[in-house]
């Protein structure tokens, strides 16, 4: 999409610090983190915004879904249980949707923040 930030960020037009590439996402830090750990996971695939993905975007948000524990462990942020049941570490997922829900750039894409109590 011409004037789309994110594409031109998954076309190399414009730098990002890339976390983590294949065919189908990138994943790269937010440029003005949040929270001590804050990357965001796109679809290279323009899709406006969560509202405007189809039935057959469900394996892609699934994808989405798979790699954001994978990357926050990766990054520090691991959610774990112990054998005595305490839970630990974590991180918050976040999908801003239209002007309501705070969505600024209109490419998909989920943040992951963590890093401290969110
Ligand atoms: P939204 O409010 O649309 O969910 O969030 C958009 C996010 O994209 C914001 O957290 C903002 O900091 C981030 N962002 C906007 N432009 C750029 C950019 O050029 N590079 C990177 N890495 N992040 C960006
Ligand atoms: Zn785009």
């Amino acid at each position: 999409m011409d004037n789309c930030i994110f594409c031109k960020i998954v076309a190399k037009q414009i730098p990002a610090s890339v976390l983590y590439e294949d065919d189908d996402l990138l994943a790269f830090k937010d440029i003005n983190p949040a929270a001590p750990v804050h990357f965001l996971i796109i679809p290279k695939k323009h899709l406006a915004s969560l509202a405007d993905a189809k039935p057959e975007d469900a394996v892609l948000l699934g994808k989405m879904l798979e790699l954001a524990p994978k990357l926050a462990a990766e990054h520090g942020c691991a959610y774990v249980e112990d054998a005595d049941g305490n839970k630990s570490g974590g991180f918050k997922t976040v999908v801003n949707t239209g002007p309501n829900g705070g969505q600024v750039v209109y490419h998909l894409h989920m943040h992951v923040l963590g890093g401290a109590k969110l």
